[in-house]
């Protein structure tokens, strides 16, 4: 079943974007599993079917990306924070001894900063943000990743990548890792955050972004403006747009309170980056590159179906001798 939504006619790269390409070519070559397909920003993700009467254990890993998918200590973080204080400085004219203070309160209050700053009645332009704080962003610190992107393509689930930041930022971190066709599909800031004219059709129903729901600190989000992690609402709404069961979705994230939300809307969790578990957690990983020893289950159930064949070949050899 194909269902639409419509922030596929909001991407400006469509039919030309590489990310968008391989990310088409990757689901047209799935849509012939059995499954619900999903169009979801630009391409389409196959939600997978199949396995025992209950279906996999697991049918989806939703990937954080910024410091998940590779190393805080890489200080893409950093270089991030110091744009979006020079972005404070100027192109909004704040007091230059307050931009620091200000930029990590704005973070810890509403998820970004720059959700803070709309909420404080700034008014800039979203994708001129974006191009200010990622665009000038040391790329050249991303390598390849061939050890990740072997182990993504060995998961039998679909992976989604489910971010705050902008599709660009997503398309140059996945390119510079090698990592752009490992994905079904992207949840970024535009599909949580399309133009107001431009409602989201998620499945039977319609999503109004420019009219969301409260957010879960009790805050309107029609006055935060930006729909973004860590509020449960933006989890909810990932797991709508992907279309998956929570309780069959493993959440990967370095964000101890985007884990924490990720629990709260019934998803299994994994801090990513740390060694000891963090309220909510599940598991906890020091690396991504450690995945296979702390989840093996994630290929168990490709294990069994490959048992399944196994003994149903066994069977039929046995009948036919
Ligand atoms: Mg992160």
């Amino acid at each position: 079943m194909i269902f639409s939504y419509s922030a596929i006619n909001m991407c400006p790269h469509y039919g030309s974007y590489p990310l968008c390409n391989k990310l088409r070519a990757t689901s047209q070559k799935t849509s012939l599993v059995q499954g619900n397909l999903i169009v979801c920003f630009g391409f389409t993700l196959t939600k997978m079917e199949g396995g025992s009467s209950n279906g996999p254990k697991y049918e989806c890993l939703l990937f954080d990306m910024d410091d998940t998918l590779y190393p805080l200590s890489l200080g893409i973080n950093m270089a991030c924070r110091k744009n979006i204080e020079e972005y404070m400085l100027h192109h909004m004219q704040i007091e230059e001894s307050e931009v620091p203070r200000l930029c990590l309160e704005l973070y810890r209050e509403y998820g970004t900063t720059m959700a803070g700053l709309k909420v404080m009645g700034y008014e800039f332009d979203n994708d001129e943000f974006h191009a200010y704080v990622h665009g000038r962003l040391p790329y050249e610190l991303l390598k390849p990743d061939p050890v990740l992107r072997n182990l993504l393509h060995s998961m039998p689930q679909q992976k989604i990548i489910f971010t705050n930041a902008d599709e660009a930022h997503v398309a140059q971190v996945l390119s510079r890792m090698g990592l752009e066709d490992c994905f079904h599909g992207v949840i970024c800031f535009e599909t949580l955050n399309p133009p107001p004219s431009e409602p989201v059709k998620i499945k039977d129903g319609t999503v109004e972004v420019k009219d969301p729901p409260e957010m879960n600190n009790g805050t309107s989000s029609r006055k935060t403006q930006i729909l973004c992690k860590p509020s449960v609402e933006a989890m909810e709404a990932a797991i709508r747009i992907a279309n998956v069961d929570p309780k069959k979705t493993i959440f990967f994230d370095d964000s101890v309170r985007n884990i924490a939300s990720g629990k709260a809307a019934g998803l299994h969790t994994v801090v990513v980056g740390r060694s000891t578990l963090v309220p909510g957690a599940d598991h906890a990983l020091n690396s991504i590159h450690n995945i296979k020893e702390a989840l093996p289950e994630i290929w168990e159930d490709e294990v069994e179906h490959l048992e399944q064949v196994i003994q149903s070949s066994a069977v039929e050899t046995v009948v036919l001798a």
